[in-house]
């Protein structure tokens, strides 16, 4: 899976932040960069007592489905033209979710607020956040509308 993945945008621009949609997952980082943040506030809620470590390859194992074929078709149910990651994106995503880790575990909020309140500001900035990402997916999914 990770053989024919590429390292990098095919418009060999090397701007680390590119949000324009054909772009989007092939620069190290892009609007879906942060609901990586939200997946590390997300899974220090539910798995804090497992460890960082724990929680970093689970975040791998996620992404490893998130660009297999199976992972790809998912999140396609929504996301038309989403190809997979590059591998700079994954790099990127992983950490992400360190930041959002990190700072959730440091920061003296209620964890489940601070993750509510960041969900609502992505939507407000770009109508998109973790929790949509999955739950459009999955709705698609179930009713098949592009199988
Ligand atoms: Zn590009």
């Amino acid at each position: 899976m990770f053989k024919n993945r590429k390292f990098w945008c095919p418009c060999n621009q090397y701007n680390l932040w590119d949000n324009r949609e054909k772009h989007q997952n092939k620069h190290l980082f892009d609007q879906y960069s942060f609901t990586h943040i939200s997946g590390g506030f997300f899974q220090y809620i539910l798995f804090k007592k497992y460890g960082f470590l724990f929680n970093l390859i689970l975040h791998i194992v996620f992404e490893i489905f998130e660009n297999a074929s199976a992972g790809i078709k998912f999140f396609r149910n929504e996301y038309d033209i989403y190809k997979g990651d590059t591998i700079a994106n994954i790099i990127g995503d992983l950490f992400m979710f360190a930041v959002g880790y990190y700072t959730i575990s440091k920061i003296k909020i209620n964890n489940i607020l601070l993750f509510i309140t960041f969900e609502m500001l992505l939507y407000f900035v770009y109508n998109d956040n973790f929790f949509l990402v999955f739950y459009k997916s999955f709705l698609n999914f179930l009713y098949s509308k592009k199988v």
